[in-house]
């Protein structure tokens, strides 16, 4: 069985949808599609919510409207038959019933994720009606029934497979299934999200959970270009990446993936294709366990970091220190991402700043506190990229631009660098002339 996931873009249009039908029905053997909403859906849906939250009725049923035209509008492209086309509308109407009512409830954090899903279940319910109705037999699953995801950074994938299982056993068309991407059921057998863009991870999740043969990544770019498209000119897409190497990128910003899709195919050897639904015919890049070839394969470059320094000359290399200035962040549950000791200070970033005000108040015991805001790190990646010679190159950066930290070694396949956010797209810039069209001289 693959998993093909399609986007919010590929499922955007009815001329989308008729390209994923293609896609589709041009591969053989069984495959469980994982859908997203169409796109911009889930950003009205947010705004949605947050009417409901700011009891704005009028708005409240302006975007229901609005979300109804939409849908009808692609069931009408997608669906000539009279009959048909009723039938898919009313399933629609009754959906939007449901969200109706949701809204008049008093707003909490699982109202926002009833509402949020619902692109998905709009979509995908379309999606399958339009497939069957050109005889392309196929199953909708409730993706509610089997993503019971309590840990949202470590999914029990085995626990998910179980329950997939016996629902596709049970199934009369079994070999296409389509199913919601970003809805899951949390602790509480609630319902709740996989984050924004959060439809990669189901692809993933349910990859790992029934052992997929291949994962495909269907968006609308050609794959994990080697740097950002939107700053830096003449990128190309990587044709091929190690799983570190893919989750080190997702991590620091690649936009393409969310951060955490790779994380539940490693170690189970289930290769991940990134295609764009638009040009299927371009390579893309595929994820898997083998590094093709060593040295740099790709810059990304993740905003809105926050840079904390904590500075003491009494105790900052005594033993036990660093635990309890990481005991601080625990407490507040906020993840470090880069990391440099000196003698007399230590420097970490964090990118989530919702427990900042608590976190400073805590570590103040432990010396003089500064932070600096708007900062990027720029994440080089490449399997053995500390051993290249070229890479050197990398550090003349620091004649031209203040860096605020360098990470180097943590991994043989990322370096890191944090600098001003209004240096970001210099460096970006430079870094790609530097490390990539030097590559280019050497390899000619
Ligand atoms: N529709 C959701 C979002 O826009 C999930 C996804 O597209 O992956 O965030
Ligand atoms: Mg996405």
């Amino acid at each position: 069985m693959k998993i093909l996931k399609f986007g919010g873009t590929s499922v955007g249009s009815a001329a989308s949808i008729r390209n994923v039908k293609k896609i589709i029905t041009s591969q053989p053997g069984a495959k469980l599609l994982v859908v997203s909403a169409m796109s911009g859906v889930t950003n009205r849906l947010v705004e949605l919510s947050r009417a409901v939250k700011n009891d704005q009725k009028e708005n409240v049923a302006a975007i229901i409207q609005e979300l109804q035209v939409k849908h009808f509008g692609l069931i009408d492209e997608l669906i000539d038959d009279a009959s048909a086309n009723d039938e898919v509308r009313s399933g629609i109407s009754a959906q939007l019933e449901i969200l109706k009512a949701d809204c008049n409830e008093i707003w909490d954090q699982y109202l926002d994720a009833r509402i949020l899903t619902t692109g998905e279940s709009l979509l995908s319910f379309i999606f399958s009606s339009y497939l069957k109705e050109q005889n392309v037999g196929n199953t909708l699953l409730d993706a509610r029934d089997f993503m019971h995801i309590s840990n949202l950074e470590n999914p029990d994938t085995g626990y998910v497979g179980e329950l997939l299982n016996d629902i596709m056993k049970a199934s009369e068309v079994n070999d296409i299934f389509i199913t919601q991407g970003f809805v899951r059921l949390d602790e509480n057998l609630k319902v709740s999200t996989l984050k924004r863009g959060g439809s990669d991870y189901t692809a993933t999740i349910l990859g790992a959970a029934i052992r997929a043969s291949e994962i495909q990544i269907w968006t609308d770019i050609s794959g994990l270009h080697n740097n950002d498209p939107r700053f830096v000119e003449n990128t190309h897409a990587v044709a091929q990446l190690s799983f570190e190497e893919a989750a080190e990128l997702a991590y620091f910003g690649a936009k393409i993936l969310h951060p955490q899709t790779i994380s539940p195919v490693i170690g189970k050897n289930i290769p991940v294709y990134l295609k764009n639904t638009f040009t299927p015919d371009a390579q893309g890049t595929c994820i898997s366990a083998l590094a093709e070839r060593k040295g740099l394969k790709a810059i990304s470059a993740k905003d809105d970091i926050t840079a904390i320094k904590i500075k003491s000359n009494r105790m900052l290399m005594a033993h036990g220190f660093l635990k309890k200035i990481f005991e601080v962040f625990d407490k507040y549950e906020t993840a470090i991402d880069m990391i440099t000791t000196s003698e007399i200070a230590i420097s970490l970033t964090i990118d989530n700043i919702r427990n900042l005000d608590h976190i400073v108040t805590d570590l103040e015991q432990y010396g003089e506190i500064s932070i600096d805001y708007s900062h990027s790190i720029i994440c080089v990646v490449g399997e053995g990229l500390i051993e290249e010679k070229n890479t050197s190159r990398l550090f003349e950066i620091l004649q031209d631009v203040p860096v605020r930290m360098i990470s180097y070694g943590g991994s043989n396949n990322n370096i890191s660098l944090l600098v001003d956010t209004r240096h970001k797209v210099e460096v970006l810039q430079k870094l790609n002339e530097k490390l990539f069209q030097r590559n280019l001289v050497n390899s000619l």
